[in-house]
């Protein structure tokens, strides 16, 4: 075990269960699981202030799996959730905890699925029921027994839980469970209605609070890009693209992100390194020796793994992964612009996360502004430029060196000077795309996967069934300049790509690098296009038809 691992182990948990988050790839408890964990392991109600992105999911998760009587097939702990997502991320996250703990059952409760599986699961001898209030009072209708055996209760983000109108439910639920239960409320805001709940419902808890202290970092330069999970690395590497950088460090948040990143980066050419707590000591001095003599340029590390690390040469620090809290966002990005040097720090934020950007900005008193990826012009200038740089060392000599050896290539290959000299780009550039039409064709058509409840906020969703969930994917990021269009068109209809294309095209009379990325889903399609003439452009297009039916392009917004 690492010296980091020590966090885990020292937190008197069940090594089953130290062993399971080990495995997972956390190094050390975040500041919220640090103070929770042990004060839930002694049996105190709490009330904790903390949104999601601080690890609040592991802070409960791991002391009520502790506590639970694995030899008992009954209910044991309640989670409650406001939406579907977070009842099925939460119940997901205690199986990943237990896995080391056989007999360990779970089951997520929710809307818009069939009750009687539900509660032939709880009945079955699930010890960890993960619910939204909704549906758990509808399976209390119909056997107000179901929650008799329940002792711990979890109210996980109990403001979004009011917000979506539950509180009656949630009397329902607290009447139906044992008094002698152990009590968790977890919510991002303390407004009044949470704390009457807590003056009613709970027994003298104890407060957890990450308390944030402003602090000023107004040498380095901050942006934040919104951007779903799955398409970090792409996105990483689309900036890095255009970003001038001497050295840079990317912050994950496990092990294996650290391994994924390097191993994408080193692929495209990047002299880059993973620094991760399972790294020995000596190795990972060796690695930070390399960033600051320029054997590496790229290092990417936990939290945990950074420590100490003080390079001068960083001018760049890529917060891959959101820090747990304020106060490690501005460690993070004090690698950067040190000794007085310019340092440019960038924030990777998914949906979902959007409200610790709030918390981080309130917390350095600064904003922290949008930045978009790079379009494929400025990824193309960006080539060209470094190619440029590239050959003006050697044009002044290589004509001495090289130049009879070019006369007498042209000769043997009876070709003219600029042949020769455009193949041994060719070969030089090593079948990179250095044209616009090229570049743009690089991003992946059909590029990302994220589920459905990293879209939008959840709380505006609650927990109405959705429409066609398995069709939904988070859109790329878009390039600046571009709007995303959508017509109802899709693969069902007998549509591919190179038949929008074509068609926007023609009818639209476009230059092929004005359209972006061309995304094909089962019933409905999206393209990206300038939104530059947007009006104009779909007014050409209004009685365009493709396969034999109405395109109908509508700009389309994400949010
Ligand atoms: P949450 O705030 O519970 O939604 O957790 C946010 C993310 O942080 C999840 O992806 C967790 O898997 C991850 N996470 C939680 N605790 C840790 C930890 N101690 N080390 C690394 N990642 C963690």
């Amino acid at each position: 075990m690492t010296q980091e691992t020590g966090g885990f182990a020292a937190l008197d948990l069940n090594p089953n269960i130290v062993a399971a988050v080990l495995a997972t790839g956390y190094e050390e408890p975040s500041a919220i699981q640090q103070q929770s964990i042990p004060i839930i392991l002694a049996g105190h109600d709490m009330i904790g202030q903390a949104q999601t992105g601080t690890g609040k999911t592991a802070a409960f998760a791991l002391p009520i799996l502790n506590k639970i009587d694995v030899s008992k097939r009954e209910p044991q702990a309640l989670i409650l959730a406001p939406t579907r997502e977070l009842a099925l991320q939460v119940a997901t996250a205690f199986e990943t905890y237990a896995k080391q703990m056989p007999g360990v059952n779970v089951v997520a409760v929710y809307g818009g699925a069939p009750m009687g599986p539900q509660l032939r699961a709880i009945r079955n001898g699930a010890q960890i029921v993960v619910a939204t209030p909704g549906r758990l009072c509808d399976h209390l209708r119909r056997d107000e027994k179901v929650l008799s055996t329940v002792q711990y209760l979890v109210l996980d983000e109990a403001d979004e839980m009011l917000k979506l109108g539950f509180m009656d439910d949630l009397e329902v639920i607290f009447d139906a469970i044992p008094a002698s239960r152990q009590t968790v409320l977890f919510s991002a805001t303390l407004p009044s209605s949470i704390r009457s709940i807590a003056e009613r419902h709970l027994r003298e808890p104890k407060h957890v609070k990450i308390q944030s202290k402003t602090q000023t970092v107004t040498a380095i330069e901050q942006a934040h890009l919104m951007v779903h999970a799955d398409q970090k690395i792409p996105a990483v590497l689309r900036l890095l693209e255009v970003e001038e950088f001497d050295a840079l460090i990317a912050f994950v948040r496990t092990k294996q992100a650290t391994l994924d990143l390097a191993a994408a980066l080193e692929a495209k050419g990047y002299k880059a390194a993973a620094l991760n707590g399972d790294i020995a000591q000596n190795q990972r001095e060796r690695v930070i020796d390399s960033l600051k003599d320029g054997r590496l340029d790229i290092v990417v590390a936990t939290d945990v793994a950074a420590r100490g690390l003080d390079v001068p040469r960083i001018t760049h620090v890529f917060n891959v992964d959101m820090p747990y809290d304020p106060e490690s966002y501005v460690h993070r990005i004090g690698r950067t612009g040190r000794a007085g040097r310019d340092g440019r720090a960038l924030l990777l934020v998914t949906p979902r996360e959007r409200r610790m950007l709030q918390v981080i900005e309130r917390v350095t008193g600064q904003k922290v502004a949008e930045a978009r990826l790079p379009n494929a012009q400025a990824v193309l200038d960006a080539r060209i430029k470094k190619l440029t740089s590239s050959l003006a060392p050697l044009v002044a000599e290589a004509e001495a060196t090289h130049g009879d050896l070019f006369d007498r290539l042209t000769s043997d290959l009876g070709c003219s000077a600029r042949a020769l000299a455009a193949a041994l780009l060719r070969k030089a550039t090593n079948g990179q795309a250095l044209d616009l039409a090229a570049v743009e064709g690089e991003q992946p058509l059909v590029p990302s996967f994220a589920p459905r409840g990293e879209r939008t906020e959840r709380g505006e969703r609650g927990e109405r069934p959705e429409r066609g969930d398995r069709e939904r994917r988070a859109p790329m990021p878009l390039a600046e300049g571009r709007v995303r269009c959508r017509t109802a068109l899709g693969a069902r209809d007998g549509i591919a790509a190179k038949n929008l294309l074509g068609a926007i095209l023609n009818e639209g009379g476009l230059a092929r690098d004005a359209i972006g990325r061309i995304q094909v889903r089962d019933s409905f399609s999206l393209v990206e296009l300038p939104e530059d003439g947007l009006e104009k452009l779909l007014s050409k297009l209004k009685d365009t038809r493709v396969a034999g039916k109405q395109l109908k392009l509508r700009r389309y917004r994400e949010d």
